[in-house]
């Protein structure tokens, strides 16, 4: 069976090479080059704790994904220094944590050393023992080494369906193939649209920015929504670095808004409360990485599927990526449902 993947970010190439490891023959087409955009960037948190018990155990499965990856890359791709939630989801969070059996602690003020850069730490915390820190360029690195020769550089700008296969169109000529996944991020829609699959068209900016710590570290990723300060997600970078990203209201960062505006009003929010809540931590941005997101889609993912097209979606892909990966080559090669979620 010949497979055209669209996208060579992180789900695009973790279905390439699930499809490959299959036998099947692939082609993963990329405007750009591998994980050149939502997937960029040196981290990404991973957590179980989700606000459904049906995602802690999706995450589950992520994570013995992400043991079977760092067993061929020959080196951890996850740091496991767990992650603390912080504020409003914790009730929530930690009934879902117990409901589909994960294990986690809860934490607070009263404990000596909460693992992260924080003034005065919450009082009650839920702690994911099994969250870490994703090596998102190590992860990168081995799956385009997975991918090989079936990854090209080129745009695609038109899926066609041709009886019982489809043809993709990109500026050195036409690819055919048996069947196409449709994994190009920001670029899913308008391809997705003309071939009768709906995915959401509604875009927001995303800043994450880097500073520098004195924190020896290890520290823990940490999502924080405590009460009277903006919603963030914060984890270890690298060494002396720590990086914070901020879920801003949407008005402050709604498409309409602009990048610059966006970017900067993020920014100020964001060292607002580097400079408030965080010790250690010194406020000067070094880095900043921007990127697209789906405005609201939160945790989940969603597959769609019509004739030899398979479309996926969602917002915070990067720690599902193993997962996806197999479930997306399964729907690819043997899918039977048209829309799937994963909620
Ligand atoms: C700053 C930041 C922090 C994040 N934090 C986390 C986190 O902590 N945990 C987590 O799980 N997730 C996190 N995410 C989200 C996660 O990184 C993304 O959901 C994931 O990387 C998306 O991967 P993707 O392959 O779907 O998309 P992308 O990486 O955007 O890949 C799509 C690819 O398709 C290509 N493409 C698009 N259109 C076309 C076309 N017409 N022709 C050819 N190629 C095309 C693009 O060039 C791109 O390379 C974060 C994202 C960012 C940016």
């Amino acid at each position: 069976m010949k497979v055209a993947v669209v996208g060579a970010g992180v789900v695009g190439l973790a279905a390439s090479a699930a499809l490959l490891d299959g036998g099947a023959d692939v082609v993963c087409l990329d405007r750009t080059g591998p994980m050149a955009e939502r997937s960029t960037g040196s981290s990404r948190i991973f957590r179980l704790a989700h606000g459904s018990a049906e995602l802690v155990a999706l995450a589950r499965d992520a994570r013995a994904g992400w043991a079977r990856w760092s067993e061929a890359a020959g080196r951890p791709l996850i740091r496991d220094v767990g992650c603390v939630v912080s504020g409003a989801p914790v009730l929530a969070w930690t009934a879902c944590m117990r409901k589909a059996g994960a294990p986690y602690r809860m934490v607070g003020t009263a404990d000596a050393d909460l693992g992260l850069p924080v003034r005065r730490g919450p009082d009650v915390a839920l702690l994911d023992t099994t969250g870490g820190v994703i090596d998102a360029e190590g992860t990168g690195a081995h799956l385009t080494r997975r991918a090989g020769a079936a990854l090209r550089t080129s745009l695609v700008y038109l899926l066609e369906e041709r009886g019982s296969g489809a043809r993709v169109h990109t500026p050195d000529g036409p690819v055919d193939a048996d069947a196409v996944l449709i994994a190009a991020g920001a670029g899913t829609s308008p391809l997705a649209a003309p071939v009768g699959l709906y995915t959401p068209t509604a875009l927001a900016h995303h800043v994450r920015f880097t500073f520098a710590t004195t924190h020896p570290g290890p520290l823990r990723g940490w999502i924080d929504q405590s009460p009277g300060r903006i919603a963030t997600y914060q984890h270890m970078a690298g060494p002396g670095r720590w990086t914070v990203g901020g879920l801003l209201d949407h008005a402050g960062i709604a498409w309409e808004a602009g990048r610059a505006a966006a970017v900067d009003a993020s920014r100020e929010a964001v060292v607002g409360y580097v400079r408030e809540r965080l010790d250690g931590v010194d406020p000067t941005v070094l880095d900043e990485l921007y990127c697209t997101t789906m405005a609201e889609l939160g945790d989940g993912f969603h597959i769609r599927r019509r004739g030899p097209f398979t479309a996926v979606y969602g917002d915070n892909l990067f720690k599902f990526a193993p997962l996806l990966g197999d479930l997306l080559a399964r729907a690819v090669t043997e899918g039977t449902e048209d829309e799937v979620d994963y909620v």
